[in-house]
């Protein structure tokens, strides 16, 4: 059996290998949604597999932005007989622009069907269904899911999937490791968080995008570390102009995460 873990009733989450991406899972009486699809064929069937343990009703997609993690899979639902993926517009776009160089950052040994293009489950499937400004309600069958936007964090293109109990984040939280700023906008997501933060009476529970699931004084925390290391990055770079990257050591990122916390915030200020 796989491992899901029920938050919510019909609210699922299931941790999967590799960076362990959860892979979100709502259940209506007519459909079921599930939330990020995984990097390759090969997680994808593991995840449909653990899917289909639980129900055999037909499937809606969302892939909550444009990393390979979170959307390479859906090729194995489409076979599934999926024809309604979700995303948010800014993420479609970025997955239509830039899905196939990311083949290049998956693991071969892992993923060696998508590394190369390999075959019809290995083929890139873009979103059908965009998600702009306003909320969309999805309705599976008693049960309502919500899509929205609450501004640029991780990427331009993050969408939450809301339902009576539980939030699904994406990567705008990340548990168990530092959150990932490459494609990010710093000073947006500390904003976007608080946003989320606002809305905690709504929801039960929150799963982010890898990791355990989360309180709000987990979002708040990470909102709060996020404005003081723009402060500490701005003072430094106030202190030191030609070399922003002595505030690295300071930064509260890990050496990586910390430069790419600095460059995309130079970048997007
Ligand atoms: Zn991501």
């Amino acid at each position: 059996m796989a491992s899901w873990q029920e938050l919510g009733p019909g609210n699922f989450i299931l941790a999967t290998a590799g960076e362990l991406l959860n892979t979100g899972l709502v259940l209506g009486s007519e459909r079921a949604l599930v939330i990020d699809t995984g990097c390759g064929p090969r997680q994808a069937a593991g995840i449909l597999a653990a899917v289909r343990e639980i129900t055999p009703l037909p499937l809606v997609v969302v892939n909550t932005h444009a990393h390979y993690d979170h959307f390479f899979g859906n090729a194995v639902f489409a076979a599934d007989g999926v024809r309604e993926f979700w995303a948010h517009e800014n993420a479609a776009r970025t997955m239509a622009e830039h899905g196939e160089a990311q083949r290049r950052m998956l693991d071969s040994a892992h993923e060696p069907e998508m590394a190369a293009a390999d075959g019809e489950l290995a083929e890139i499937v873009l979103p059908t269904a965009l998600v702009k400004d306003q909320p969309v309600l999805l309705d599976l069958g008693g049960v309502v899911a919500t899509l929205f936007y609450l501004g640029r964090g991780h990427t331009d293109g993050d969408l939450l999937v809301g339902t009576q109990s539980t939030v699904f984040s994406g990567d705008l939280v990340e548990q168990g490791s530092h959150p990932s700023f490459e494609d990010s906008y710093p000073a947006e997501w500390a904003d976007t968080l608080r946003q989320l933060s606002a809305l905690r009476h709504r929801y039960e529970f929150l799963a982010p995008g890898h990791g355990k699931s989360v309180s709000d004084d987990f979002v708040k925390t990470m909102a709060n570390t996020m404005s003081t290391a723009i402060r500490m990055a701005r003072e430094a770079a106030r202190e030191t102009p030609n070399d922003a990257t002595k505030a690295i050591p300071i930064l509260p990122y890990g050496p990586e995460q910390s430069r790419w916390f600095m460059a995309r915030l130079r970048q997007t200020a």
